[in-house]
């Protein structure tokens, strides 16, 4: 039996990579259903090659492009968030791959575990809007989460085999992003060239920025407090510019457990696909010949959203989905030339100290706080 996906944003750059580990190994995996936002052409040509069952483009008004470019096949064509959510949880699929980028991608994550489906989960706002009902409801209904965040996979990869209980703390590692010698001067004059320019990895525009406000760090803290149920005073963050170790686990007897590799996100999705089995992966690979492995502590004074993430944790309630919204509104402005990349923190530091007041949100309570707080960074830009 292959095993059937549904890949939520499969015109991004988790959803490109996650075709192409399906197309390596087509005995393996049918590619079922595809969502993009607004790219319905990308979409079109991936639905073919991959003669998939349906597509969903999440822009209601580029459903008649859609449904014209796909007349002469047999794919189903549907638009709207609603139907995103509708076929995350399809009888059509085993695994839903959620690489949407953002808020957006929460809620069709939330409908693939009430459906017990797999999840291969890249939408790291999700658990950090969410986490502690997310992580509720995927026991509920027996939905296994399993990582596609690359720091994510090398904690998973390096727990095979390990009791939870001997975990005393999770390492995670963070390229620094471009800026990490900047002054604060320098900082404040960054452009989104510049910011988009990633050191080590390809990414999502989204992403890129979160990297380098380190945003995307704190993110990637309160996602595997949530994953790997470990408190945040036990999750440290070490800046790697090499991006070669991935992270790693510190056990009770001293030990520390590490996953290495070239920065290729192609092994975590491939990974998070065939757990427990591992499956051969042409690339590069890691030459010892010469490594050096430099670490080094954050700087949150420079990147204060690292030192807000922290502060939304301990916060809890809807203080994390505060953040989020304000950033995702924030990173849009600064790549949009509307704001400076330090006003990026500032932004969301103003929005907590406004708009946070739930201590524990029902899922429809983060609809209206993600929605609030949009309205409020917006005005503030
Ligand atoms: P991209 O920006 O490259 O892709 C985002 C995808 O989401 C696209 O398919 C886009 O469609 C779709 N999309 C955007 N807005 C909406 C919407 N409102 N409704 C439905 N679909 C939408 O992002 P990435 O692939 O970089 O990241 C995806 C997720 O994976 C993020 O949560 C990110 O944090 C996470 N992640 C990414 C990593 C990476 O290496 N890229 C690493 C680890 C985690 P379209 O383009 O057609 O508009």
């Amino acid at each position: 039996m292959r095993q059937r996906l549904a890949i939520l944003g499969s015109t991004g750059s988790i959803g490109r990579q996650t075709l192409d580990v399906a197309a390596a190994y087509p005995d393996l995996f049918e590619v079922r259903i595809l969502t993009a936002g607004r790219n319905w052409e990308l979409l079109c040509r991936q639905a073919r090659r991959f003669d998939v069952d349906s597509v969903v483009i999440a822009d209601k008004s580029l459903y008649p492009q859609v449904r014209d470019a796909l007349s002469d096949t047999m794919i189903k064509v549907f638009a709207g968030e609603e139907s995103i959510e509708y076929a995350a949880g399809s009888s059509e699929v085993d695994t839903v791959v959620t690489a949407i980028v953002g808020f957006a991608g929460m809620f069709p994550t939330v409908s693939a575990i009430k459906n017990s489906k797999k999840i291969a989960l890249a939408n790291k706002e999700t658990l950090v809007v969410a986490g502690e009902r997310i992580m509720e409801l995927s026991m509920e209904h027996r939905a296994p989460i399993v990582p596609v965040d690359s720091e994510h996979s090398a904690i998973f990869q390096s727990l095979a085999g390990e009791s939870g209980r001997s975990i005393e703390k999770l390492i995670l590692t963070a390229s620094g992003g471009p800026f990490l010698d900047y002054t604060p001067d320098m900082l404040r004059s960054v452009t989104p060239e510049q910011a988009l320019a990633h050191p080590s990895w390809v990414m999502g525009r989204k992403i890129t920025i979160d990297s380098a406000t380190l945003m995307n760090k704190g993110f990637e803290v309160i996602e595997a407090k949530w994953l790997f149920g470990v408190d945040p005073s036990r999750i440290e963050v070490a800046v790697h510019p090499g991006s070669v170790v991935h992270s790693m686990v510190q056990f009770t007897d001293g030990a520390v457990k590490a996953q290495l590799g070239t920065p290729d996100m192609r092994l975590p999705i491939q990974y998070a696909l065939t757990f427990p089995d591992r499956l051969p992966m042409k690339g590069d690979r890691l030459s010892f010949d010469g490594l050096t492995l430099a670490f080094s502590k954050p700087d949150t004074d420079r990147f204060p959203c690292l030192r807000l993430a922290y502060e939304a944790m301990e916060r809890g309630g809807d203080a994390p989905c505060v953040v989020n919204a304000a950033n995702e509104v924030a990173v849009e402005a600064f790549l949009g030339g509307k704001i400076g990349f330090c006003r990026i923190a500032e932004m969301i530091e103003a929005s907590m100290n406004k708009m946070c007041s739930l201590s524990s949100p029902t899922l429809d309570d983060y609809r209206l706080c993600d929605k609030a707080t949009r309205e409020y960074a917006n005005s503030i830009i």
